[in-house]
Order: C-alpha cells, then sequence, then structure tokens
C-alpha cells in the first residue's frame, strides 16, 4: 500500500522557453499550481504522512521565497544578465531551461529533497500546471 498526502499551491512566475519555436520564445508568465505528493515510510503516530501545515511550510514556502512574482530564465539564454541587470532580486537564473518538465525535475530532485532533510518524508511527485489545459507531472 502506498500512501501519499497531497497538497497543491498557486503562484505567478514569469519565464521564457529559450529555443523555443513559438511563443514561449518571449517573456511571459503564468499563473502556476504546483501540487506536490509526499509519501512516508509509514504513518506517524497519529496517522498522518505529513501534517498538511507542514507541507504548506516545507514546499509551498519554498515556491513563495523563492518564484512567486520572479523571472526565472536559463543562463543560457543570452537575455538572462541582461534581465539580471534590470532586476537583480527579480530574476532568478537557473542551470536549465525552464520548461515546465525541468522546473518539476528540479522540485523533486533538488527541492524536495532539500527542504524535506531531516525527516523520513519523500516528494515523490509534483504536478505542474502553466495552465488549467497543461501541465506535466514528474515521478521520482
Ligand atoms: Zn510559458
Amino acid at each position: 500500500m502506498a500512501i501519499q498526502a497531497i497538497r497543491y499551491h498557486d503562484f505567478s512566475m514569469g519565464h521564457t522557453v529559450t529555443g523555443h519555436e513559438g511563443k514561449c520564445r518571449f517573456l511571459h508568465g503564468h499563473n502556476y499550481r504546483v501540487t506536490f505528493y509526499v509519501e512516508a515510510p509509514e504513518l506517524d503516530k497519529i496517522g498522518r504522512v505529513m501534517d498538511f501545515s507542514v507541507i504548506k511550510e516545507l514546499l509551498c514556502e519554498w515556491l513563495e521565497v523563492n518564484w512567486d512574482h520572479k523571472f526565472v530564465v536559463s543562463k543560457d539564454d543570452p537575455r538572462a544578465q541582461g534581465l539580471k541587470a534590470l532586476d537583480e532580486p527579480g530574476t532568478i537564473i537557473v542551470d536549465f531551461n525552464p520548461t515546465a518538465e525541468n522546473l518539476g525535475k528540479h522540485l523533486v530532485e533538488v527541492v524536495g529533497p532539500g527542504v524535506l532533510a531531516g525527516t523520513d518524508v519523500v516528494l515523490m511527485k509534483v504536478n505542474i500546471e502553466e495552465t488549467r489545459k497543461c501541465s506535466v507531472d514528474v515521478t521520482k
């Protein structure tokens, strides 16, 4: 049996998809919804994977601090340094192209293990919606 605790978080973020063939190459943004799926080897003594408020404090808060109302751009995008010069605190340069797929990979591979260190809870999956119609699932 696998039991997952699930919580989503809505935030707004700008990005550009470097090398995109269509309009996603322009500077633009989305109202993202990220859904986190967490598991633990066993439930705690009162019967939870992790309290929903703790999922909010750890994972949703990471989104609030790091990505909400920021502009995320690949280090390989020729506009990256110019954007950083225009808005240093608001521009986040990452070492990947910020597609929904790569944002999800970063959350599962880097952010989850980081913020959940010291707990026995694992971020097993994220779903990232760029729009209500388009989303990706990334599973550990
Ligand atoms: Zn986009």
